[in-house]
């Protein structure tokens, strides 16, 4: 199913669309972010990404810059991408101004595709890319979906602790992200009037990504359903 909830508030972090202040502050987030993940092992390397949705129309995202230690990031340290994921800059506005004013990078890590089309597809205010150990053993488990029922910690996700069967997505892992982000639009569960949003998606053999209003959500949902899919593997 591909809803797309639509239902969230546009730019959250930056209603006021692409300005210095809001770039510097979304670097500032996302440096912070990423070092908590680092710090939990979650990014070994250079490994993963986070973005934060700084406007709707057109759609731009800040995104961690590539093949840097995500434990070492600074506020400039970030891309500015358009709704494909690619650097943006050359008439689009004042977005080339920023990212030579503000000293920001211009290679986007090549899974900042599917940053933007999870943004687009789910009106995500910020998304998260890790590589966890849960979610590969997980994927390697269970290659059609982890199915999840009856543990607390499901409200944390936006689901009933009691009776209602959740499934965390499961795609295979590929190198074009065009190919992975039309695998995730259709296994993606949009939230409806009597189903809830499953904001998480596993590629499988890689890692997880997961998503929020904001970033601090999309740490909670990211946090959560790796904890639920540790308990998946523990009982099963
Ligand atoms: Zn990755």
């Amino acid at each position: 199913m591909s809803t797309g909830t639509g239902a969230w508030a546009p730019n959250v972090f930056s209603p006021e669309g692409l300005t210095a202040s809001t770039v510097t502050d979304a670097g500032a987030a996302l440096a912070a972010e990423a070092a908590r993940f680092a710090a939990l092992g979650w990014m070994p390397g250079t490994a993963g990404n986070l973005s934060i949705t700084l406007d709707r129309d057109p759609l731009r995202l800040a995104v961690t810059a590539s093949g840097l230690d995500k434990g070492e990031l600074t506020a400039s340290d970030i891309v500015l991408v358009d709704g494909n994921g690619d650097w943006t800059g050359s008439g689009a506005g004042a977005d080339d101004g920023l990212t030579e004013s503000l000293g920001l990078a211009r290679k986007p890590s090549a899974e900042a595709g599917l940053h933007a089309r999870i943004a687009r597809v789910t009106g995500a205010g910020a998304g998260i890319h890790v590589h966890a150990l849960a979610a590969v053993r997980a994927g390697r488990a269970w290659p059609e979906g982890v199915v999840l029922h009856d543990l607390e910690m499901l409200k944390g996700i936006g689901h009933s602790a009691h009776g209602e069967r959740v499934v965390i997505p499961v795609v295979q892992n590929h190198q074009d992200m065009r190919v992975l982000g039309d695998a995730f639009e259709r296994v993606y569960t949009g939230r409806t009037d009597s189903v809830g949003e499953v904001p998480a998606l596993i590629v499988a053999d890689h890692g997880i990504y997961a998503w929020g209003a904001d970033l601090r959500q999309a740490r909670w949902h990211l946090e959560l359903t790796e904890a639920l899919l540790q308990i998946a593997l523990a009982t099963r």
